[in-house]
């Protein structure tokens, strides 16, 4: 048993969160039970705590973001996740997207390339019963030891889809990934045969940029 402070009033607020995601257009019963689940006010440093159940982005360090949860939400949607399928996620950052993922009963392979929030979420996860695999690395070049992966989410801003992650990903999957420089646009990548992929679009989004191997040392 894992003992966090978790309230009445922190389920309430996350109640609150999950009908407004509902409103703004979120419909897989199995994302909203999941933000409902995860106590995101534990991934915040304590100035923002107040506002962990607004649908906002709050800097987490090292330069980086917990995304909204109105972002990982659709992220998650788009996924089309089915319990025991196996997800390779780039970017842990908070690790707060990796738990809406475990929550839904899938096992989660993620990557992180900046070293000061991959250990420090490698620590905390464990601590409030969330078990993924975590991986220091670029998320550019994927897990291939562990591919085949059902699906592939990535949470940082993508100038171009990484080769490796498509050639990663199981014929049926799907990617999910934000392309582009300053504003992303959400893209869905269906891999159709070891061939051929199908592009969907859905709107803008804002995230911190995936960063390349050559960019490293910040
Ligand atoms: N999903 C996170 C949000 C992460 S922000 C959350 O819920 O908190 C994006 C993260 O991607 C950052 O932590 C950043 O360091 C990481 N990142 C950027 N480029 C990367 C790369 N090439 N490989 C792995 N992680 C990367």
């Amino acid at each position: 048993m894992v003992l966090i402070n978790d309230t009445y009033r922190h389920k309430g607020l996350r109640r609150q969160l999950s009908v407004l995601l509902k409103e703004k257009g979120i419909i897989d019963a199995g994302v909203l039970k999941a933000i409902e689940a995860v106590p995101r006010h534990l991934f915040l440093n304590s100035s923002f705590i107040d506002h962990a159940y607004e649908d906002k982005a709050f800097p987490i360090g090292a330069g980086q973001t917990i995304s909204r949860p109105h972002t990982v939400a659709f992220q998650s949607e788009l996924l089309e996740l089915k319990k025991g399928e196996k997800v390779l996620e780039i970017g842990t950052g908070s690790g707060y997207q990796t738990c809406v993922l475990l929550e839904m009963g899938v096992k989660v392979f993620t990557i992180e390339r900046q070293k000061e929030l991959f250990d420090k979420t490698k620590l905390f996860l464990p601590s409030i019963g969330y078990n993924p695999k975590f991986y220091y690395g670029d998320g550019y070049k994927g897990l291939p030891v562990f591919a085949p992966f059902d699906k592939i989410l990535i949470t940082a801003g993508a100038p171009l889809i990484p080769a490796p992650l498509i050639e990663q990903l199981k014929v049926g999957g799907r990617m999910v990934i934000p392309i582009g420089e300053t504003t992303q646009t959400m893209t869905l990548i269906k891999k159709l045969s070891d061939k051929s992929i199908e592009k969907t679009e859905f709107g803008e989004f804002k995230f911190v940029p995936l960063l390349e191997n050559k960019e490293w040392g910040d």
